[in-house]
């Protein structure tokens, strides 16, 4: 029986992390991994790589350029005219961004030496791993003996009764990113970070584009006062946002969908050509073993670990979006990391407090640390500074206007607690506001810092300077 000093269960970003960095350590490392992409192949990568952030951001970028193409050349003197959307051609530029970066894993495994078992894990106890192979083989399951295991099996859409996906009407995420036409009407449950990028994305190619929410609020987890430019952008983009809406069911024909929901007017239905489901995602343990090899779950299936990742037994430790915390592939890796470096016996470094949040729209929306909601609920007395995107000389040059950034810090210490931003490029922008809170930075420091001219990122320095009423511009 093959032995190894790490055995870890999943290739995503949290797992094939681990695996890369547990083998620079020094470690005898191998990483299962069963899933099979479209084309019938094993690939690396898990969902990140192939149904997640990498080909919803291909396909977001290619929509931002039509639209752009489309409506805001113009004022740019760009009279473009008779500009077509070739879908085809776009799924399959996407399809060629995942093959070759799944396969660079695969490179990096070579590189690294770490070993892939192609197969589907079984946990048979805290030493011993069950592979059966994928199904494209017709070699007999092994078992493989490790001195630690490191669980990094993901996520899947979370299904609900009233509405179950058919692959074809009715979507989830992964059938969203492959429609071959524009749906005319695109219907989607859950106006949570997947509804709104990938409703962006149809929504720029000519969707008309309804949104069903069950909360009563636009983006509860977001600065509210962020939440509010957002939804009205969005809105202004042609994003129909219905909230307060219960899906109580769905019916149709092979053409269509009908949803029948309710809100705050009662009993409502409309028809769509296409359904996504986007209503989160559950962690995935199938046919894992984790129960049966005494692993502690909680009541929503997640694995119970402690500060270290550790779960019942010291030697096994779980990561990523199969535990608590956001489900993020940044939060996945750096959870990865930390535990190759403890196995290895280093401390291992994770700051659960200075974890970036995107949502790709655009603008688009980031944050990082707490809202001002959070800090008021807290109790913790802060300042507040804020600047527009409208009064930066830069977003005016682009014709990227709209939006703000939005500094909290605490009243006594200045310490940054939080940074939100709805802007131009905001998801590059808010790694100033964690670095700084990484190491324990003020709005001061901030506001001390000099920022290049002309740059967006002078509305993060304006911003800081304002959490002392110094901000120049406004
Ligand atoms: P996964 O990436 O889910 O990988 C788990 C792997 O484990 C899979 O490959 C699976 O096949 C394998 N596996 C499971 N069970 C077994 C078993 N028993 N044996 C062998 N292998 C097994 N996050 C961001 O940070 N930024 C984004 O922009 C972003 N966009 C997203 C867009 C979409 C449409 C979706 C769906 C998700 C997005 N996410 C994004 C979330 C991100 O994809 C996840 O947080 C991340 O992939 C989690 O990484 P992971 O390694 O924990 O799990
Ligand atoms: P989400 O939790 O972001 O949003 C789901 C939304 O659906 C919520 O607003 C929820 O209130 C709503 N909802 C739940 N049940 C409903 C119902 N029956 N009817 C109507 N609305 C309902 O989940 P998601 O958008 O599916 O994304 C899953 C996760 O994937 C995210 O939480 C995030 O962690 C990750 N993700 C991240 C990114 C990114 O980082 N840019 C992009 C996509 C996905």
């Amino acid at each position: 029986m093959t032995k190894y000093d790490v055995v870890v269960i999943g290739a995503g970003p949290g797992g094939y992390v681990a695996a890369i960095r547990c083998a620079q350590l020094g470690l005898k490392t191998a990483c299962v991994e069963n899933w099979i992409s479209d084309d019938g192949n094993p690939v690396l990568g898990g969902t990140c790589l192939n149904v997640g952030c990498i080909p919803s951001k291909a396909l977001l970028d290619s929509s931002h350029h039509y639209h752009h193409i489309k409506h805001e050349a113009a004022e740019h003197g760009i009279n473009i005219s008779g500009a077509t959307m070739d879908v085809n051609k776009m799924i399959s530029r996407k399809a060629k961004i995942v093959k070759t970066l799944t396969q660079g894993i695969n490179g990096l495994f070579k590189k690294n030496q770490v070993e892939w078992l192609k197969g589907k894990a079984r946990l048979i106890d805290a030493h011993q791993i069950e592979i059966t192979p994928s199904h494209d083989t017709h070699d007999e399951a092994s078992v493989v003996e490790t001195a630690h295991i490191v669980i990094a099996t993901g996520s899947v859409p979370t299904r609900i009764p009233s509405a179950q996906c058919d692959g074809k009407l009715i979507v989830d995420s992964t059938g969203a990113l492959k429609f071959n036409e524009v749906p005319k009407r695109l219907g989607i449950i859950g106006a949570g970070v997947i509804g709104l990028e990938l409703g962006s994305v149809w929504n720029r190619l000519g969707s008309k584009v309804t949104v069903l929410e069950a909360l009563p609020n636009f983006l509860s987890a977001v600065d509210k006062q962020i939440a509010t430019e957002a939804e009205k952008a969005l809105v202004q983009q042609g994003l129909d946002i219905h909230l307060g809406a219960r899906v109580t069911g769905t019916g149709g024909n092979n053409h269509e969908v009908t949803v029948n929901f309710e809100d705050e007017n009662g009993k409502q239905q409309m028809v769509f050509d296409k359904l996504i489901v986007a209503v989160g995602r559950s962690p995935n343990t199938f046919g894992l073993g984790a129960k049966e090899a005494g692993l502690e779950m909680d009541e929503r299936g997640f694995i119970v670990i402690n500060d270290k990742c550790q779960t019942s037994y010291e030697n096994v430790y779980a990561i990523g979006d199969v535990v608590r915390g956001p489900m993020l592939a940044h939060k996945a890796s750096e959870e990865g990391v930390a535990v190759a470096e403890r196995i290895a016996g280093k401390s291992g470094h994770m700051n659960y407090d200075t974890i970036p949040w995107v949502i790709y729209t655009w603008p688009e929306i980031a944050w990082v640390g707490k809202t001002e909601e959070q800090l008021k609920s807290e109790g913790i007395e802060y300042n507040v500074g804020a600047f527009p995107f409208i009064a930066s000389g830069r977003a005016r040059a682009m014709a990227e206007t709209n939006g703000l950034v939005k500094i909290l810090s605490d009243k006594q210490s200045d310490r940054i607690l939080g940074m939100h931003i709805f802007g131009p490029n905001a998801s590059e922008l808010i790694t100033e506001g964690v670095v700084t809170m990484e190491f324990d930075g003020s709005a001061e420091d901030l506001a001390r810092t000099i920022h290049a001219h002309p740059t967006l990122s002078e509305a993060i320095h304006e911003a800081a300077l304002g959490v002392d009423g110094r901000t120049i511009h406004i």
